[in-house]
């Protein structure tokens, strides 16, 4: 697992507020307290989160007030259309976007710690797409999850077998 410096994670809040902005903007529309404040909460919690843990999160940062879970819904769907929010599906909950092509993700769930792990894989994408057109099938959506045991987990669990 990298841990990230103080600095670069302010960075890298700086580097998705600015996309945020741009996403909104092209879509004609804009970036709201609310919305801004859902997508700091997501990012914040380095982990997949659901829409109503959000809603608490992002009511705790406006100071105790709970959001509406629907309001949340919304601002979710339309981040995930943006491409700045991808649905984690086996966990009903969401991550922030990594910046590529939204077909080439594959996550990685531990079942031990709850970790999630996002890598781009441009080659998923390309083999997907062949096999799809293969098939004469028309993807509309697609997701790569894969479940087992992250790294620490499977560690700690190799040496508690061999003791
Ligand atoms: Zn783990």
């Amino acid at each position: 697992m990298s841990v990230s410096t103080a600095s670069e994670k302010q960075s890298s809040w700086a580097i998705l507020e600015k996309r945020a902005h741009e996403r909104c903007a092209l879509r004609g529309t804009k970036l709201t307290p609310l919305r801004l404040s859902v997508l700091r909460a997501l990012w914040s919690a380095n982990e997949p989160v659901g829409a109503y843990d959000l809603s608490d999160r992002v009511g705790i940062e406006a100071g105790g007030r709970r959001m509406a879970a629907n309001s949340i819904y919304r601002v979710l769907l339309l981040f995930t259309e943006l491409g700045l929010v991808r649905r984690v599906e086996s966990r009903q909950a969401y991550v922030v976007a990594r910046d590529g092509d939204p077909g080439s993700d594959m996550f990685f769930l531990c079942d031990g710690c709850g970790a999630v792990t996002a890598i781009d894989q441009p080659q998923l994408a390309a083999l997907l797409t062949s096999q799809a057109s293969a098939l004469g099938f028309r993807p509309h959506h697609q997701v790569v999850e894969v479940a087992g045991q992250c790294r620490t987990c499977a560690e700690s669990q190799s040496i508690k077998e061999q003791t």
